[in-house]
């Protein structure tokens, strides 16, 4: 999408999205349906066999279809297969196996996850190379950064029904932000990328949470979070801040639906 493509569905075998459910509702928001408990059966080639129109897909279970539920996506001409991600370890291994060194790993050579689980696992690194060479450091800091990092691979748990709001006199004070983001999880450029300090993340279970009374509605948050979950409002200006992950040009019409 960001490279200009048009996504038609997302399908899914699992009966639930197998990523973070802040993602997949960003997907949402682009009208784009994720289609779970479904399986691709066969692509259709075009005339000349050169590529694709379409797909047959059908619902499924314990990833076998089930027999008279397919259907067509027609007016396709790719169809993009993910089969999950494996960490690029290549050189990790090479620098330990073949040349014997000291190496250390962090980030998607160790694990493919969310950034802020590949800051954690970095910080923990970073301690266990002060500790190869025999230099002090608070070995109970470690302990709470490595288990931040084991906690950040839980899978979301949900932790909130509803985004916080501001009180209805707030609403009027100032411009403020509401956060959609309600599942505990390794992620939080949200909480440092505000200047007044208004919005918190204890730990990778929590969710952010906004102090409406420190926000001033300066929008920064909204372009930083890397899940598009924040929204920014100023009432009495009749605006609202959306954030967007492409171009979009100055004074192009904007549909809610
Ligand atoms: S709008 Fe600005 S002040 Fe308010 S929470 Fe976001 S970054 Fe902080
Ligand atoms: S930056 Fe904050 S609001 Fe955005 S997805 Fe991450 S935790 Fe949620």
């Amino acid at each position: 999408m960001q490279a200009g493509g048009c996504v038609k569905a997302i399908i899914e075998a699992q009966p639930n999205e197998g990523g973070f459910p802040v993602q997949a509702n960003r997907i949402r928001r682009l009208g784009i349906p994720i289609m779970t408990s479904k399986i691709l059966l066969k692509a259709i080639p075009n005339k000349e066999n050169t590529g694709i129109t379409g797909a047959v897909i059908a619902d499924c279970k314990n990833f076998e279809p089930i027999p008279g539920t397919e259907k067509l996506i027609d007016g396709i001409d790719a169809i993009n297969i993910c089969t999950g991600l494996e960490s690029d370890d290549q050189l990790l291994i090479k620098g330990r196996e073949i040349f014997g060194r000291n190496v250390y790993g962090s980030g998607d050579a160790i694990r493919i996850g969310e950034g802020t689980s590949a800051v954690l696992k970095g910080k923990q690194v970073a301690f266990e190379i002060l500790d190869d060479l025999a230099e002090h450091f608070d070995y109970n800091e470690y302990l709470a950064i490595s288990k931040e990092y084991i906690d950040s691979q839980q899978h979301p748990v949900r932790v909130i029904e509803r985004a916080f709001d501001p009180t209805e006199e707030r609403i009027w004070q100032k411009p403020f932000v509401i956060i959609d983001c309600l599942y505990g999880f390794a992620c939080n450029p949200c909480e440092f990328s505000c200047p007044q300090g208004a919005i918190r993340k204890t730990s990778t279970s929590t969710v952010p949470t906004i102090d409406f009374e420190k926000c001033i509605g300066c929008m920064e948050c909204v372009y930083q979070c890397p899940g598009l979950a924040i929204f920014g409002y100023n009432i009495n200006k009749d605006w609202i801040f959306l954030p967007i992950e492409y171009d979009v040009d100055e004074g192009s019409d904007v549909f809610f639906s």
